[in-house]
């Protein structure tokens, strides 16, 4: 089954002058695969990710994710594709301040409208299975940057999405935090989860089972990675 399939896809800001973040860009990505895609900086990642996510529409070509056009969507229809096929996790965490780590992970679950009780008991078992289930109810500030990371992770995956995009989640943690993270996005690829990472490292990449390398807006070379054991 094809989750994201994107056809001749172009991106342009106006800015003074026109900007192309994108241009003719064609990708699918099928259930189940694991796709990284790295590009100097103000190539186009952040852009195509947006796209996928339903965050922002095509100036030209067609944007489809969990069979919705993105691009003649209306904006209640973008806003229940992020909420309930696609998990973000960004670099920055994006964590409310205010609210404890296992309310952060609920929240998505409140516009889905499932009962408190049965958010909490959800939220536990995701940080459980980030190996946060001793800091539920850790504000964001009580916690080191990986565990926020990881916090965001299990929040992205609350509504049970069928396709997580994460951009640099290993940019803002150190090296072994930043490789758990990547041991979780494995156990996620291992359990069927559609997963695309942008990231500008090498080795963050080479986890994927390709790499799709995008410069000045283009997508260059998709690269098939050997198979390794875990
Ligand atoms: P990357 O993530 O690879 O660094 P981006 O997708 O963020 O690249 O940006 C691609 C290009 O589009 C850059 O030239 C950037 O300045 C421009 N751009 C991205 N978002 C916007 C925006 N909202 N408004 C204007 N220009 C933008
Ligand atoms: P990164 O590539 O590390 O994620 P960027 O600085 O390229 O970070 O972009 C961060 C966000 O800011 C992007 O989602 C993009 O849409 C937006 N952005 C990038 N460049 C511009 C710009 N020139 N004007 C407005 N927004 C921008």
């Amino acid at each position: 089954t094809t989750v994201v399939d994107l056809t001749d896809v172009t991106k342009a800001y106006e800015l003074g002058g026109v900007v192309e973040a994108l241009a003719g860009v064609s990708l699918t990505l099928l259930e189940g695969s694991y796709t990284a895609v790295m590009g100097p900086s103000g190539s186009g990642k952040s852009t195509l990710l947006n796209l996928i996510g339903a965050l922002d529409t095509p100036t030209e070509g067609r944007v489809v994710v969990a069979g919705q056009d993105v691009g003649t969507a209306t904006e209640a229809e973008r806003a229940r594709l992020r909420g309930t096929e696609v998990g973000f996790v960004f670099q920055t965490f994006n964590l409310l301040p205010r609210l404890t780590a296992v309310d952060n992970v609920a929240l998505p679950l409140v516009f889905d409208g499932v009962p408190r009780d049965e958010r909490t008991a959800r939220a536990r078992e995701l940080l459980a299975d980030v190996g946060l289930d001793d800091r539920t109810d850790h504000l964001p500030t009580e916690l080191s940057g990986g565990q926020r990371q990881r916090v965001a992770i299990a929040r992205a995956l609350a509504a049970d999405p069928a396709l997580v995009l994460a951009d640099e989640p290993t940019g803002n943690v150190d090296t072994d935090t930043g490789g758990r993270v990547l041991d979780i996005f494995d156990d996620l690829h291992a359990r069927g989860n559609t997963l695309l990472l942008v990231t500008h490292e090498r080795h963050v990449a080479e986890r994927a089972e390709r790499i799709v390398h995008v410069k000045d807006g283009e997508l260059v070379r998709v690269e098939e990675l050997p198979e390794v054991d875990a």
